[in-house]
């Protein structure tokens, strides 16, 4: 059981050039992940979502407030922050942009595995990388292994940036819009593999999108994003289907129909 928490976190950018301005891209944000839990985090573009993942993954500093892991302000350097990169992992928008053309899909997986000491004879690597294939269902797994990234395609490049997340075994998985650049014909099978995974390893999530739909069907809890601040929150059905905030409505709206939506995404 662990939980990863967001306590009062603000995050100001100076907007450099002509006008020259800061800009609070985070405004007081709280909210808890905990494993087994999906929590979806959802706005319009340039809400703050991806701010919130940067911090999350320690690759952004908050200007104030806190992140704690199970209690404890996050280690920031040496073991402590290693330690915290195993623990807390990430998917990212473009399954294409995140792998290296150059190397195997074995490599891409071998690397963490060695990184964070899950494996290190040639025997573990070569089991291990099998092993998170079979997870993200990339079989037969020996085939995929010596595949490059231009020899497949974006839903498999994305199970191949899955596996990689899990190599280390993480307990949470941030997931920056996961799907938005598939074809919508496989985005539910990538969802539907995230939802598996996070139940068999009891993984926390933090789903982030714009597509209220899924975030319904995938979610224990909505947080609504809206410049920087969350505007509401709570069971994701409530708010799916009881919106209190303007904004809300206004995107609830914008998605009038979720189950078709879902059919629409499932091909049906
Ligand atoms: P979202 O992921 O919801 O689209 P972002 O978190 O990427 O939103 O961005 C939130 C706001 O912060 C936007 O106005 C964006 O332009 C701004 N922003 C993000 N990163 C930086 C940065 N490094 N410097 C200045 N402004 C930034
Ligand atoms: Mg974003």
């Amino acid at each position: 059981m662990s939980t990863l928490e967001f306590r009062n976190v603000f995050k100001r950018y100076r907007v450099r050039g002509k006008g020259a301005h800061d800009l609070l891209a985070v405004n007081d944000v709280s909210f808890a992940l905990e494993s087994g839990k999906t929590v979806a985090l959802v706005g319009q573009s340039g809400s703050g979502k991806s701010t919130i993942a940067k911090l999350l993954l320690q690759l952004e500093r908050p200007t104030s407030g806190q992140i704690l892991l199970d209690g404890k302000p996050v280690g920031r350097h040496g073991n402590a922050l290693r330690d915290y990169r195993h623990r807390v992992q990430m998917v990212f928008q473009d399954p294409f942009a995140s792998l290296n053309p150059y190397h195997s899909v074995a490599h891409h997986l071998a690397r963490p595995l060695k990184l964070h000491g899950r494996a290190s004879t040639r025997t573990e690597l070569e089991a291990g990388v099998a092993r998170l294939l079979e997870r993200v269902r990339l079989t037969p797994t020996d085939e995929f292994a010596q595949k490059h990234p231009h020899e497949l395609s974006g839903g498999q490049r994305q199970r191949v940036a899955i596996a990689r997340a899990l190599a280390p075994a993480p307990t949470m998985l941030i997931a920056d819009e996961p799907v938005s650049m598939l074809d919508v014909s496989i985005r539910l099978g990538v969802l539907n593999l995230l939802a598996d995974l996070q139940r068999e390893e009891n993984l926390g999530v933090l789903y982030i999108t714009h597509d209220l739909a899924t975030a319904r069907h995938f979610s224990d809890e909505i947080l609504v994003m809206y410049r920087g601040q969350i505007v509401e929150r709570g069971p994701a059905d409530d708010v799916i289907l009881d919106p209190q905030h303007e904004y809300t409505k206004l995107l609830a709206a914008a998605a009038p129909n979720p189950e078709l939506r879902l059919k629409q995404l499932s091909g049906a």
